[in-house]
């Protein structure tokens, strides 16, 4: 959930001109993100010799880091598994063969501006071209968010889309991070789709509650729990620590207002890539009442191949995992590849 001037806190949104309300909570939280290495590395006590690398990571794809991530770093850690996803470092600059600006090749599957329609029965909507954080492994740290930030015209487009496809039953909110984007953007688009007869279901793809859980507000559970079609929220988070008790209740929230909630992470090394991190982040996830869903291998692009577990020791991660784990609590390991007509299991 990405773009190259990420996690702007939106002046001119993607589906309003303006939004007048005073700022909610997690927007003023979000508008005082760090978002420079050198108040990143402060902030951490970080030994200045990662200063020089932070700025090179930093100059491809910007820093940005709300203070409520933020808490649950361990200071002084150059190894913690939050900062790992977080703080940018020179590798970001090696351009190894076969990561490339676009591993999905979306480009080649969006009929409409801000609209990826892949799969049978679902589509994708980029209802945000920011994230409330720029984690550095993101695929879509390449992404031109700017050509996808689509209009009020160019919604009315994409939901003709959605209205002449009877074979749709799904609208993914994606992005970016579509909780990025205010309520009553969402609420409006929310309410768009719900008017479409053959629309079954909303999902929502987004990192928002476990970067900053006051998102899940009130504004925001107002126009969820409202809405007609079922609610599935699938959460993005990669390790245990993550979770602390905000965001269990932020968790909570959302499955008072009737959604159900999956998670998917992406297998990094030097994050997660133990048995022990995985099965600590399952057992957490299920305390806070979310099920695994997906543990997608990298994404090969550009800047992030550091973070690279390659697909033998994935495999044996996950067969090691089915020893310590309940059925329910494994996620399905997977991979996107280009032209497939689904996630590809491994
Ligand atoms: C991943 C993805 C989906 C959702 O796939 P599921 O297997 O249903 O979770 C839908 N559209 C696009 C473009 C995707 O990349
Ligand atoms: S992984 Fe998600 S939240 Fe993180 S930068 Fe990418 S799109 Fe944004």
């Amino acid at each position: 959930m990405i773009t190259r001037s990420p996690a702007k806190v939106q002046t001119s949104g993607p589906l309003l001109a303006s939004d007048a309300d005073e700022k909610a909570s997690w927007q003023r939280q979000l508008s005082q993100a760090i978002r420079s290495p050198e108040a990143l590395c402060r902030r951490l006590g970080l030994a200045p010799a990662w200063l020089p690398g932070a700025a090179q990571g930093h100059a491809l794809f910007e820093v940005c880091v709300p203070e409520a991530y933020l808490a649950r770093i361990t200071p002084g850690d150059p190894h913690d598994p939050l900062l790992r996803q977080v703080l940018p470092l020179a590798a970001e600059g090696e351009m190894p063969a076969g990561f490339v600006s676009d591993p999905l090749a979306e480009a080649a599957h969006t009929p409409r501006r801000g609209l990826i329609h892949k799969y049978a029965g679902r589509v994708l909507l980029i209802a945000s071209p920011t994230c409330a954080i720029n984690c550095r492994y993101c695929f879509r740290r390449h992404f031109p968010y700017d050509a996808n930030a689509p209009s009020r015209a160019q919604w009315k487009d994409s939901l003709n889309y959605l209205r002449d496809d009877l074979s749709l039953h799904e609208a993914i909110l994606s992005g970016g991070d579509p909780l990025a984007a205010s309520d009553r953007q969402l609420a409006w688009l929310v309410g768009e789709l719900e008017a479409i007869p053959h629309l079954k279901r909303l999902r929502i793809h987004t990192r928002l509650p476990a970067v900053i859980p006051d998102r899940i507000d009130d504004a925001l559970l107002d126009w969820l729990a409202a809405s007609r079609l079922q609610k599935v929220v699938v959460l993005h988070i990669n390790h245990a620590n993550e979770i602390d008790d905000a965001v269990v209740a932020a968790c909570q929230r959302l499955k008072a207002a009737g959604a159900t909630l999956l998670n998917q992470s992406v297998l990094l090394r030097g994050v997660n890539d133990s048995v022990d991190a995985l099965a600590a982040l399952s057992e957490r996830l299920f305390e806070a009442g979310v099920l695994p869903y997906y543990l997608h291998v990298l994404d090969p692009v550009a800047g992030a191949a550091h973070f690279d577990v390659p697909d033998g020791e994935a495999r044996e991660l996950v067969a090691d995992l089915r020893k310590v784990l309940p059925g329910f609590l494994m996620p399905r390991l997977v991979r996107e590849i280009p032209g497939e007509a689904s996630k590809t299991p491994l």
